[in-house]
């Protein structure tokens, strides 16, 4: 990680919840650590770099953010290895990509040396919030959001960059049942479906929730247009085996989000002599493949599980049951290396832990 100092001033909690935190059973995304990072952009620049106690915030009913959704975020995780020490997964990935979705969303970029900074120290405040059982980890949640208090509709002016961490829990998801959606769109080309902008999630929760009262967990969101192409599952890259060779969706069109789990899953493939294709894949090549047995695997890639299986998959309100995963199944496979490298257990030797 980066060695150059910014000044961040620095405000420490007089009670630390460390103490009356239950670190058995943690939930997503419910508890947040002691601290929070705020950086302001005004007058053009970032500024009042500081970390503060995690609490409630001032905001006015006319801000912008409220309104009209201004407002990009990330996700990314620490782990801790054996010998106590401080992983980040990719995190100049996450600063790029913050910035790429900012862009689309006319919200001024980050400077790298705010990001890792911020991060940086906020981890070492609060190193005690990362859970040290195994299969545990700390969230780590940057957004930016609008925060002028204006009700026309045109770009912020201010900006408030901010760092939140929460510890989670042994995340193994439990095989998945997702249903093709067919209906809903979660992006189009020329949309915002590459940023990682919250009004995307905010579209999302109607038709999900939909297929879950209908008994999925997920669903897998198909290109805007025709329906007829696979492209994301949930909040996830999806991967599909067939006849031997790893399938996703290219991220070209812009209607999806360039995963971070994805792009390593890819490099990990490729460096196991898998066969693997950036391609779209047709629903109805999927329902054939289903049908004749060559879809071997399918499952999710995102920074919250690494990995989810896919169980079963609904097509037209059909439902398919994937087969028995076989012993040394790629994404089992692919799967460990990829927790062995988070987690420092095997050598590093893409440059990937910092
Ligand atoms: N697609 C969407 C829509 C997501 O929200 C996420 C989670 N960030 C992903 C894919 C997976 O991305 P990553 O591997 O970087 O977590």
């Amino acid at each position: 990680m980066m060695n150059k100092t910014i000044p961040i001033r620095i405000d420490k909690t007089k009670q630390s919840r460390l103490e009356t935190t239950n670190f058995d059973n943690l939930a997503f995304g419910q508890i947040i650590s002691d601290h929070m990072f705020v950086a302001e952009y005004k007058d053009g620049e970032w500024q009042e770099l500081r970390i503060e106690p995690y609490g409630p915030m001032q905001i006015n009913p006319a801000n912008a953010t409220l309104h009209y959704g201004q407002s990009v975020f990330e996700g990314l995780k620490a782990y801790r290895n054996e010998k106590g020490e401080i992983l980040v997964f990719r995190g100049d990935a996450n600063q790029r990509r913050l910035n790429e979705s900012a862009r689309r969303m006319c919200i001024p970029e980050v400077p790298e040396e705010i990001f890792m900074e911020g991060m940086r120290k906020l981890l070492e405040i609060d190193k005690d919030w990362i859970p040290r059982q195994p299969g545990c980890s700390l969230y780590i949640r940057p957004f930016v959001f609008a925060a002028d208090d204006y009700l026309g509709i045109r770009p912020s002016n201010n900006y408030k960059f901010m760092i939140l961490t929460s510890p989670v829990g042994n995340y193994y998801s439990k095989p998945v049942a997702v249903k093709v959606e067919t209906q809903y769109a979660r992006a189009v080309e020329g949309g915002t479906g590459a940023a990682k902008a919250a009004g995307n999630y905010a579209g999302s929760l109607f038709p999900a929730r939909k297929a879950q009262n209908e008994g999925y967990d997920q669903l897998l969101w198909t290109d805007g247009k025709t329906h007829q192409y696979i492209e994301e599952s949930g909040t996830m890259n999806v991967m599909f085996v067939i006849d031997g060779k790893l399938i996703t969706a290219p991220t070209s069109t812009g209607t999806i989000l360039k995963g971070i789990t994805r792009d390593s899953v890819l490099i990990l493939a490729r460096e196991m002599n898998m066969p693997v294709e950036e391609r779209f894949l047709a629903v109805g090549e999927l329902e054939e493949a289903l049908i004749s047995g060559k879809l071997e695997e399918a499952f999710g890639t995102g920074t919250a599980a690494t990995v989810a299986f896919i169980r079963l998959i609904n097509i037209h309100g059909k439902d398919y049951v994937l087969p028995e995963k076989a012993d040394g199944a790629f994404s089992t496979r692919v799967l460990t290396q990829l927790d062995d490298i988070k987690y420092g257990r095997i050598k590093d030797e893409y440059g990937w832990i910092m």
